[in-house]
């Protein structure tokens, strides 16, 4: 039998969140039956919620920074056990047989893998995310949760804490390489502190001072606004490597300047419209601009036993699920420190 299970969700695009139910399907022979307590607030949920990405599948149950503890498992499960500590990312299932997925970079798995919300299963039936209180995944889509970390600064590790850790240590983020991260969210107060216990030299570009502290007791070396022009053209030809974790259109070339020679700008925010740049700003130095997206199964899991290691974890606010329509206001006004994870236990009716 299906499981009918408590649910935020959103009825159309820019919705406000209502309580409903949401059907976890019954327990497959790998399948493990996750109780969530905490739920995420990724920028991503917003784009998505509110269909700025294009069409979306309604209703919608965002949600792919789950941090929850195993209640049951099928009969061939062997990798989770009742009572583990345990999180979901942002895919729940991938082809399994494609190149990526057997260099297990299921991000990139070439069937297109299955989203944990606002996707598809591949028999057909829409996916509902953690903003729930129970989920039921693949076991080899499941990672530990090692001890250190407490599930509510844990959950957004699945995807803020991935999707900095893998370009990172992509680009050979390290001592003696000067790494800027642009941007002072969820994913960027993560970047700060993984490229710190990484060896980097670590420099924030935010929109202003605001939170300079904070940046800086996680790790960053040096803190500038961008909104200071002649500080931010003083910093020409300074980085290896440029993360933008911002959701607007930024001026790239203006970026560019700032990269050494053969530096890397690289995109893990996703802003809506199409972004421009001049070729010259690249030839001139050998420099190259990117992408990166989340991480794969294997480096994620490398990523949560390096942040128990380093005693690093995200800074969160915990909310109900009444203030979830707020927060997403929050979030968009660069208003939150630095992610909003919904208490899931809120969530019932
Ligand atoms: P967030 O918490 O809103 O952080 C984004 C930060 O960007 C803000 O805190 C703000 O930092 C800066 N910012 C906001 N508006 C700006 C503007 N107009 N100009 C310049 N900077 C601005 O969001 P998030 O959850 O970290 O997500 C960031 C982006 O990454 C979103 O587009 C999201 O969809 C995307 N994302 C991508 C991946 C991937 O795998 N590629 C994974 C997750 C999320 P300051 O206040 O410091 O300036
Ligand atoms: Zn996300
Ligand atoms: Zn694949």
């Amino acid at each position: 039998m299906p499981l009918t299970v408590p649910a935020l969700l959103t009825p159309s695009p820019g919705a406000k969140f209502e309580r409903s139910t949401v059907e976890r399907r019954e327990l497959r022979e790998h399948d493990v039956l996750i109780d969530i307590a905490y739920a995420g607030i990724c920028h991503s949920d917003i784009h998505q919620a509110r269909e700025e990405w294009g069409k979306a599948i309604f209703p919608m149950v965002p949600g792919h920074e789950i941090a929850g503890v195993v209640s049951a498992v099928g009969s061939g499960v062997t990798k989770h056990a009742v009572g583990d500590r345990v999180g979901v990312g942002c895919f729940v299932d991938s082809c399994r047989e494609c190149a990526r997925c057997l260099s297990g970079e299921e991000q990139f798995c070439e069937r297109g893998n299955v989203a944990t919300y606002n996707g598809r299963q591949y028999s057909g039936e829409p996916t509902y995310g953690g903003y729930s209180t129970q989920v039921v995944v693949d076991e080899n889509y499941v990672l530990h949760i090692p001890d250190g970390i407490a599930l509510d600064v844990a959950a957004p590790l699945l995807c803020a804490g991935i999707t900095l850790y893998s370009p990172l240590k992509n680009w050979g983020a390290g001592p003696g390489r000067k790494v800027a991260i642009v941007g002072m969210g969820g994913l960027g107060h993560m970047g700060v502190q993984i490229a710190h216990a990484l060896g980097a030299e670590v420099t924030v570009l935010s929109q202003s001072l605001s939170k300079e502290a904070d940046g800086r007791a996680l790790g960053a070396d040096h803190y500038y606004a961008t909104s200071d022009r002649a500080t931010f053209r003083s910093l020409r030809g300074t980085f290896d490597l440029i993360i933008s974790t911002v959701s607007a259109d930024l001026d790239i070339d203006a970026y560019v300047r700032l990269l050494a020679f053969e530096g890397s700008f690289v995109f893990v925010g996703l802003p809506e419209n199409k972004q421009t740049f001049g070729v010259f700003g690249l030839t001139g130095g050998r420099k190259s601009i990117s992408g990166s997206n989340i991480g794969g199964i294997r480096e994620t899991q490398e990523m949560l036993d390096f942040c128990a290691q380093h005693g690093i974890a995200s800074l969160v606010e915990t909310i109900t699920a009444d203030e979830v329509d707020t927060a997403y206001d929050r979030v968009v006004a660069s208003d939150v420190r630095y992610r909003f994870v919904i208490d899931t236990s809120t969530i019932p009716a």
